[in-house]
């Protein structure tokens, strides 16, 4: 049976007090939550200081991006071992934020999700169309090119340790959410894709989760969704009331 996942992607938001608070108030209200599997993905600088907080809890840390070589002269970089070491058990790969700003292509994507499998890193993979592509009718193109290029070379036992998270471009930051049938309808697609390209038991198993301006006032619908299996939130996850309200949705 899968278990919700709910993620909360802190951005480039929290400096090391804002950190620490944010992660003890998060924990102090989930601590008994067993019916959702929680991760917090704060900037690097704060990963071991949220770490010291959740460790030994229902909270798993996760990093927001990485690099795919191992140790070596990569100034700026960080790569998935040392992610392990700061007790990372998850990884963001492919953000639009990454994707957009920072010209990631689905090549170098895919090496990230390698190197991160490579260590036992889950990876939280990204897809999502922009507004431009919806409104040009070419959502299912767009995603399908994602996931194949992105997903090129992961074998059938790979493939079973990733999360993918659908994240609409145009729904991320900008309050636009996108209806729950909207999302319900490409992460379908998307679990078709994976049948097509795997088989349909790794595709029923996957975990797919949306983000895109999730709020506590519409996690309930999205996640009534036969084929949503839980959210990457980013702005709501630095509220603490309004992230906790998120991962109780169940209730
Ligand atoms: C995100 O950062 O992945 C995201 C979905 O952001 P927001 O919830 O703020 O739209």
């Amino acid at each position: 049976m899968k278990k919700p996942l709910i993620a909360g992607n802190w951005k480039m938001y929290t400096d090391l007090t804002e950190a620490r608070k944010l992660a003890i108030g998060i924990k102090n209200k989930v601590v008994n939550v067993k019916e959702v599997e929680i991760v917090l993905c704060p900037p690097f600088v704060n990963l071991l200081a949220v770490y010291e907080i959740i460790k030994d809890t229902n909270i798993k840390l996760g990093a927001q991006n990485l690099y795919f070589e191992k140790y070596g002269a990569y100034t700026g970089e960080i790569n998935g071992e040392m992610l392990l070491g700061v007790g990372c058990s998850y990884v963001i790969i492919g953000h639009s934020e990454r994707r957009q700003y920072f010209k990631e292509s689905d090549e170098l994507l895919n090496k990230k999700l390698k190197a991160a499998l490579r260590v036992g890193l889950t990876p939280i993979f990204c897809i999502g169309e922009t507004l431009e592509e919806r409104e040009k009718n070419i959502t299912e193109q767009v995603i399908e090119k994602q996931v194949k290029e992105g997903f090129k070379d992961i074998s059938k036992e790979e493939m079973q340790k990733i999360v993918i998270a659908y994240e609409p471009v145009w729904a991320i930051g900008t309050g636009k959410t996108a209806t729950p049938q909207q999302a319900q309808e490409v992460h379908k697609f998307i679990r078709e894709l994976i049948t097509k390209l795997y088989n349909e038991k790794i595709a029923l198993e996957q975990i797919i989760l949306y983000g895109g301006s999730v709020k506590p006032d519409n996690i309930k619908g999205l996640m009534a969704e036969k084929d949503i299996d839980g959210a990457l939130v980013g702005g709501a996850s630095l509220k603490i009331d309004d992230f906790v309200k998120i991962i109780k949705f169940y209730e």
